[in-house]
């Protein structure tokens, strides 16, 4: 790093790949599982760790139904198989998301219908409403980086035209819409524990719900094989009509990633109160550059973010090119979502899906959209150095003239 910037700067960029360490109370609980070998959620007894997580899940969530899985692509999967979506059906997911979106909806033999993001990272209402109309049977909305796209239209417009809405929350766990828990808006709401969420179980999985027959499907799609729904925390009578009736797709949570997440629940309220703080104090600096925009949250949303996407305005490619390049060489690669050939959040990479639709407005926005991690456990000093690198990087460019 120069030493201008070092000397403004004092504190040294932090590694924001690094996880915050697990809370101790998960060694013990792990160590007692180690001991007893109880390491499969359906040879232990009652109080699995995998049962006591989707209770203490759906309780924060102040939802009826919890199964935990094996990852938030399981979740996606086994939502589109419980809706009885029949193969082939269209699935309309937004066109900024992560690859494992459209392939969790390829996997459930269904057909995904991309929409349009705008340069806000969220869906575009307009195009929205059009392909709805075009003979969609499901909507899969993804909260993106944790961004909320305007849910309020987005169930409305689904809801009038009887479509069931499952929310991709995987990293979006502790936001709110209008004071409600992302994940509860939808009929099925799903969560992800890999290590780059706010829970952190290596990897990990949630599906929540309100809806007990969806709720008797999954978990027995998700491998609850012979009686072991029995050994769920709710059953009933959803359970018996589905015996032996569905295929098992065996995607389970084991109990260690699960001794391993519970005690950090205590810890999410910090996490998303400090990655917020982080992130807004982060915006507010970036801001003060004419090159850079942080684009504000919505009205309805309070959000709980642990990375900070911008844009980089009116540059031509060479100031963008320019721009990342200053950057890295003072420490810090800055992520533009359409700037590799492999990214898998850039829709025209996902190629297994055959043809790729063009969208414009959603490629005009990777292709100047920049993505950093900013993790809840950063000092003010840390969040300082990150910020004055952009900044520093973004003095070094100049806009081309509208
Ligand atoms: C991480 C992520 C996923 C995939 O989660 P896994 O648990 O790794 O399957 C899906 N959607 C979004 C928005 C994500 O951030």
């Amino acid at each position: 790093m120069p030493k201008d910037v070092m000397a403004q700067t004092q504190t040294p960029l932090p590694d924001t790949a690094q996880a915050e360490p697990i809370p101790a109370a998960a060694q013990e609980a792990v160590e007692e599982l180690l001991r007893s070998g109880d390491l499969f959620r359906y040879t232990s007894g009652a109080n699995a760790p995998v049962t006591l997580l989707e209770q203490e899940f759906a309780q924060m969530m102040g939802v009826p139904y919890a199964l935990a899985v094996a990852s938030c692509s399981a979740a996606l999967f086994l939502s589109l198989k419980a809706l009885d979506l029949p193969a082939g059906a269209k699935v309309l997911i937004p066109a900024f998301t992560f690859g494992a979106v459209p392939s969790a909806v390829v996997h459930a033999d269904c057909v995904p219908v991309l929409v349009e993001c705008g340069a806000n990272y969220r869906i575009d209402l307009e195009d929205y409403a059009a392909k709805l109309d075009q003979g969609v049977d499901a909507v899969l909305i993804s909260h993106m980086r944790g961004h909320t796209s305007d849910m309020d239209a987005i169930l409305q417009l689904a809801e009038a035209r009887g479509l069931p809405v499952i929310e991709d929350a995987a990293h979006s766990l502790g936001t709110l819409w209008n004071g409600r828990k992302i994940g509860t808006l939808g009929k099925i709401g799903c969560f992800s524990f890999q290590s780059y969420k706010l829970l952190n179980a290596g990897e990990g999985g949630m599906l929540i719900t309100d809806d007990p027959e969806i709720a008797a499907r999954a978990v027995i799609m998700s491998g609850a094989y012979e009686h072991n729904w029995r050994k769920h925390a709710l059953v009933g009578p959803h359970f018996e009509r589905w015996q032996n009736q569905l295929p098992l797709y065996n995607t389970r949570l084991g109990n260690l990633p699960a001794a391993v997440i519970r005690p950090q629940l205590d810890e999410l309220d910090r996490r998303v109160r400090d990655g917020r703080a982080n992130h807004d104090y982060v915006a507010a600096k970036l801001n003060t550059s004419p090159v850079l925009h942080v684009p504000a949250p919505l009205p309805s949303e309070t959000r709980a973010p642990d990375s900070i996407q911008f844009n980089l305005v009116g540059l031509d490619e060479a100031g963008i090119t320019r721009f990342a390049e200053r950057a890295e060489a003072l420490g810090l690669p800055v992520q533009i979502f359409g700037r590799s050939t492999d990214n898998a959040r850039a829709f025209w990479n996902w190629q297994f899906l055959g043809t790729i639709p063009e969208l414009p407005k959603t490629r005009a926005m990777l292709m100047q959209a920049c993505d950093i991690r900013l993790p809840a456990r950063l000092t003010r000093a840390e969040c300082d150095a990150i910020a004055d690198v952009l900044l520093a990087a973004a003095a070094e460019v100049a806009p081309v003239a509208a």
